[in-house]
């Protein structure tokens, strides 16, 4: 090797070196968050979450920066969730919808949703998504989040196998459908024990439960007044509310939803989706609100799909 060449080799190990140190140094000094600020590198999801004090608008600002809207805090995979244990000062709601998407019902809700500026969740019956993917389509290009609700609306014990299937074959077409692959779990009924929670807790799926319940898919059902009224008195903080858009004809729960959420607004709540509400959750540290499940196992007892 020529001097020249060995001169060149030797300035750029130095250069290197150089490089190396002054980057270890800086970062050292400022820390990697404002290093990563200072050369434009935006922080990791988890990593800005922890930074966040403004719980809503930095969840809300998360969820539509990576358009992770579906995706949950990895503790609350494989578990079941009743409703957010959020600080009493947290007025948050969650507004969940089941038995869609129906071609009717599902549209005129996501109507009122977009006219409010509010996102609900909506749990998808597989064989719904299959006769109405268009409907399925819009929940989804709404910016609704989408989630299981098995392929039959079955209450029936089921072994692994058809558990599997049931929730599988529904998450498939959902995905096909929409683009969407569901976290999200709701037994139908609220059966926890028939084997389709245990499969979907084993698969990573978060149980979503309800606190309250509108009561619509009560036979008789309610009048609309009664509805609203049972939503209302029942308002707490991180509470996910019960309601239908589908298993039959939902036009009191249609007729409801405007002053549902009229009538959370004028209490001061927000309203988020489950992936919102539990990383709010995720994000509090005093943990205060009692757990207080609504154990009706009574989400619509004769529910039929007549289709
Ligand atoms: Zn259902």
């Amino acid at each position: 090797m020529s001097n020249d060449k060995l001169s060149v080799s030797l300035r750029l190990v130095v250069i290197t070196l150089v490089t190396c140190a002054t980057t270890l140094g800086i970062t050292l000094v400022l820390g990697t968050t404002k290093l990563n600020s200072l050369l434009g590198i935006q922080p990791l999801r988890s990593e800005k979450a922890s930074q966040d004090k403004e719980t809503i608008g930095s969840a809300q600002a998360i969820f539509s920066t990576v358009n992770q809207r579906n995706q949950v805090p990895k503790k609350f995979q494989g578990t079941v969730v009743y409703q957010g244990k959020l600080k009493p000062t947290e007025k948050v709601i969650a507004l969940t919808f089941d038995d869609g998407p129906s071609p009717k019902n599902t549209a005129q809700i996501l109507e009122i949703l977009q006219k409010n500026n509010i996102k609900g969740t909506f749990f998808m019956i597989g064989q719904m998504v299959k006769y109405f993917p268009q409907v399925a389509k819009q929940v989804a290009a709404d910016g609704e989040v989408i989630g299981n609700h098995t392929w039959h609306h079955s209450y029936r014990h089921m072994d692994i196998v058809t558990a599997a299937h049931e929730i599988n074959t529904t998450a498939d077409i959902i995905y096909q459908t929409t683009g969407v692959k569901t976290t999200l779990f709701r037994p139908p009924g609220g059966f926890l024990n028939n084997g389709l929670a245990d499969y979907a807790k084993s698969q990573k799926y978060t149980v979503i439960m309800w606190s309250e319940v509108s009561g619509d898919a009560e036979r008789p059902s309610p009048q609309v007044s009664k509805m609203v009224k049972n939503v209302l008195k029942n308002a707490k903080p991180g509470a996910i509310v019960l309601m239908h858009d589908g298993g039959g004809n939902r036009s009191r729960t249609v007729q409801a939803l405007p002053q549902i959420i009229d009538g959370l607004k004028a209490q001061g709540y927000k309203f988020v989706t489950i992936p919102e509400l539990l990383e709010i959750q995720a994000q509090e540290k005093n943990l205060v609100t009692p757990v207080s499940p609504v154990l009706t196992n009574h989400e619509h007892p004769n529910n039929q799909l007549h289709r």
